[in-house]
């Protein structure tokens, strides 16, 4: 066990609860301090959490809170946006459970209630700026004037990480993939299947359910040049947006259909797409990354939050196992790294698929079938990602 009892957690997301939750089991106190002034504040949309996902939430009691809260998503298909047929579907890996969708802001409340009451105190309105580190630990400063102090700092604080560029002013700042995404709700959905439905439009991409109340969600990633930030996003009128949604799904179906039944008040702007290249370090002396502020893979991946919350449990494990920090730090990326990659570099292979041209679209489509029964299996594709578990009370060792 390293010598560390007690750590600041910045950011108060997923991976921040979360985190929390996993360092009380192994034995370290640990307070939240979120910078915004409420735990719904600011999100929106929805959330895929997978098989891996659900496992790790297992490992702290919470996959039947996250299960209620969430809804099952027995597969997926692609759809041809020029009939609104399925191309292909696909079931989950067998042996494994399904993923469940759930909507962002009710994954935040349950992981605060669960964290509170565990007796974690989660602070809001407390925005980290700056740290001063001793020998002897660590004191965080926040923009209201005060601060706190700790053994260690734990920055799960997301793809705009300030403790990421605490530990290394040079890190690399997130990538705008050119897309702003959007989600909402409404309008009678038309299948009875649960299966999430992914249409690639001829100028824009939507993603659909039908939800337990009969009601459709959807989310659209939206082509848009400019790199606007979420509080720019969301200084457009969704008046605006809509109409601009409309026009680009105009000549795709389903969208065009799902689209007309939008409302100003049921639809969610979630901001720009971003991705985190690779970051050199996560760690220096008493600080520590973890979740999206040291690995954000592409959303088209689905495994953002669930890496998150498997990268929690790692560095509680290493806290717990470990000697020292630089020892409990050094064992946590070993772990980790190779495996964030490996989600990475797959998410990237989906968008360059996704980002075929009209000709590669009509070459997928006519070789679908074949690759369903070969090599596009459930197992295949996402064995590896969504059979991953972690045995909480192995060792860490090496
Ligand atoms: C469009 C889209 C779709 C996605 N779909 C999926 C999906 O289907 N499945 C999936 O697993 N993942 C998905 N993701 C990714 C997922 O949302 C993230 O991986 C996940 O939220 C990471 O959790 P986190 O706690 O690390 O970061 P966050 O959830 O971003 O939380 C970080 C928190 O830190 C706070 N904070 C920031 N700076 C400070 C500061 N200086 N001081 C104090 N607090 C601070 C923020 O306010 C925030 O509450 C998607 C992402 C996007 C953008």
């Amino acid at each position: 066990m390293t010598a560390a009892r007690t750590a600041l957690v910045i950011g108060g997301g997923i991976a921040g609860p979360v985190t929390a939750l996993a360092l009380r089991r192994a034995g370290i106190e640990a307070t939240v301090f979120e910078a915004y002034a409420d735990t719904a504040e600011g999100v929106g949309g929805i959330l895929m959490v997978a098989p891996n996902g659900l496992a790790a939430f297992d490992v702290l009691g919470l996959a039947d809170a996250v299960n209620a809260a969430g809804q099952l998503m027995p597969g997926m298909a692609i759809v041809d946006a020029g009939t609104g047929q399925d191309m292909m579907a696909f079931g989950g890996v067998p042996g494994l459970p399904p993923s469940r969708v759930v909507w962002r802001g009710d994954l935040h409340r349950l992981l605060h209630e669960a964290a509170t009451a565990q007796g974690i105190r989660v602070e809001y309105g407390r925005r980290l700026v700056s740290v001063d580190e001793s020998p002897y630990g660590v004191t965080a400063h926040f923009a209201d004037g005060s601060s706190a102090s700790a053994d260690l700092l734990i920055g799960a604080d997301g793809i705009r990480s300030t403790v990421r560029g605490l530990i290394d002013p040079a890190a690399p700042g997130p990538r705008y993939v050119g897309l702003q995404s959007f989600a909402g709700y409404g309008g009678p959905g038309a299948d009875s299947d649960g299966l999430m439905r992914f249409a690639q439009g001829k100028r824009s991409f939507l993603g659909y359910w039908t939800q337990p109340d009969g009601q459709v969600g959807w989310f659209s990633n939206m082509p848009y040049e400019q790199p606007l930030t979420l509080a720019q996003a969301r200084a457009v009128p969704a008046a605006t947006w809509l109409a601009r949604l409309r026009d680009l799904h105009a000549d795709d179906l389903p969208a065009r259909e799902l689209l007309r039944h939008a409302t100003e008040d049921s639809f969610f702007v979630f901001g720009p797409s971003e991705i985190m290249p690779s970051v050199p370090r996560w760690y220096r002396d008493r600080m520590v990354l973890v979740g999206d502020s040291a690995h954000a893979p592409s959303s088209s991946s689905g495994q953002g939050a669930s890496l998150a919350v498997e990268s929690a449990l790692h560095l509680a494990r290493c806290l717990r196992d470990r000697p020292d920090l630089p020892s409990a730090f050094a064992a946590y990326e070993r772990l980790r790294r190779p495996r964030v990659a490996r989600v990475a570099a797959f998410a990237e292979r989906q968008n360059n698929r996704k980002a075929a041209g009209p000709v590669g679209q009509v070459v997928f489509r006519a070789i679908a079938p074949l690759m369903m029964r070969t090599v596009l299996t459930p197992k295949r594709m996402f064995g590896w990602m969504h059979g991953y578990r972690i045995d909480w009370d192995a060792p860490v060792t090496g």
